[in-house]
């Protein structure tokens, strides 16, 4: 007997403690953890600096309300806004409640409705935010959606020059689809999206949720590429387990949102923002980004080597530590042995197995977790047991 929903496939397994990559179940099997609570404890479990900080502040003070001023969120939203293009920050609890913010105000600013979205893209569970999503499984059997949202095939150019006009408030993407396959947005496709929101007063909506906070060997994911966009929308990695969420928006935006025009009790709530301080001290540092490039490209050269001759293996697609080995074949049934074998991965989508170690992983770690990984691969692989 449960009392829970049943609203998540959940595997047979409970954690109860995390030390850095290392997480240890209640029947007291040890795991190294490449799916970081999905991209969330990004500086590893338990991380000293973010629990010492934390700690302090329970004993402090919990919560206030934003009737009162808080230097803590400032402190935040400087960190945000210097390591970003933006200027102004909106704190709330997650990552649909960031992506709530980005399209009420693109809305209010624009005084337009239309939101162009992509498919596979994933942007939350909110009433809003599942009819942003472009992937039907998210919304069956919850009615009409609502029509504000359009969505386009991803990566393509003149879908967008089509759709875009002058009803259009804003552009939302992820420069990679995390949920939807570990999709890479075309470079130049992202330049055209901003010239084209110019073009027609539309504003650009990154949705960094699972890209941000580090996770691409960079503070925000959309800093590889030549484009700048409006507003920004953070959660997941940002507390490192403190659940936070945060709007980064350009200066020119600060306008927009007066006193009383939108709001979260708990957004910005001073144990959250002590988190979410101690991650940044820590995950927008620049050696620390530089190292968690290195560990990228270490572990895409290692699996590039170990999988060469795996014919059902399709690519291995990677940005810093978000990796994604996408198969000819559902890989759902490879997860239970990864696990058996001492290793949590995701999947993303169907034929995708996704990787998000912590970003503080160690090299040994990764070596330990890249020889399970091929071995469960390759003896699991149909072209390669077809062989033997
Ligand atoms: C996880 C995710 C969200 C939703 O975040 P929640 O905190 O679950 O609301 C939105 N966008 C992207 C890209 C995500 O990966």
């Amino acid at each position: 007997m449960t009392y829970l929903f049943n609203n998540y496939g959940r595997w047979d397994i409970e954690l109860v403690e995390g030390k850095g990559t290392k997480v240890i179940d209640s029947k007291g099997k040890e795991f190294i953890d490449f799916t970081s609570g999905i991209g969330v404890c990004n500086l590893g479990h338990c991380h000293p600096h973010v629990v010492e900080a934390t700690t302090t502040q329970f004993n402090k003070i919990w919560h206030t309300s934003n009737l009162f001023e808080s230097s803590l969120q400032e402190k935040v939203a400087e960190k945000l806004t210097k390591y970003s293009n933006g200027g102004a920050v909106f704190f709330c609890n997650s990552g649909a409640e960031a992506n709530e913010a980005a399209i009420k105000l693109a809305r209010k600013h624009t005084g337009k409705s239309k939101v162009i979205t992509f498919m596979k893209s994933f942007h939350g569970r909110t009433f809003g935010t599942m009819a942003a999503t472009g992937q039907d499984k998210v919304k069956v059997g919850f009615g009409k959606m609502l029509e504000t949202f359009v969505h386009l095939p991803y990566n393509d150019i003149d879908a967008l020059e089509k759709e875009i006009d002058e009803n259009t408030a804003a552009v939302m993407l992820e420069v990679i689809q995390g949920e939807g396959g570990v999709n890479i947005a075309d470079p130049a496709f992202l330049v055209v999206v901003e010239n084209l929101c110019r073009q027609h007063n539309v504003l650009l909506i990154v949705d960094e949720v699972q890209t941000g906070i580090g996770r691409t060997g960079a503070p925000f994911a959309y800093q590889h590429y030549h484009i700048s966009p409006d507003i920004i929308t953070s959660a997941k990695g940002l507390g490192n387990g403190f659940p936070t969420g945060a709007m980064i928006a350009k200066k020119e935006l600060y306008e927009v949102f007066g006193p009383g025009s939108h709001g979260s009790t708990f957004g910005g709530n001073p144990l959250a923002m002590t988190a979410a301080n101690a991650t940044l001290e820590i995950a927008f540092d620049n050696e620390f980004l530089k190292e968690v490039e290195a560990k990228g490209n270490y572990l895409y050269k290692r699996l590039l080597d170990e999988l060469k001759d795996v014919s059902d293996l399709v690519a291995i697609r990677y940005k810093g530590l978000m990796f994604g080995l996408e198969f000819t074949e559902e890989i759902a049934p490879l997860l239970p042995i990864l696990r058996e074998q001492g290793i949590l991965a995701l999947s993303a989508g169907p034929n995708v197995l996704r990787l998000l170690p912590p970003l503080t992983v160690s090299i040994e770690e990764l070596d330990s977790a890249i020889e399970i990984i091929a071995k469960t691969v390759i003896t699991n692989s149909t072209a390669s047991s077809s062989q033997k």
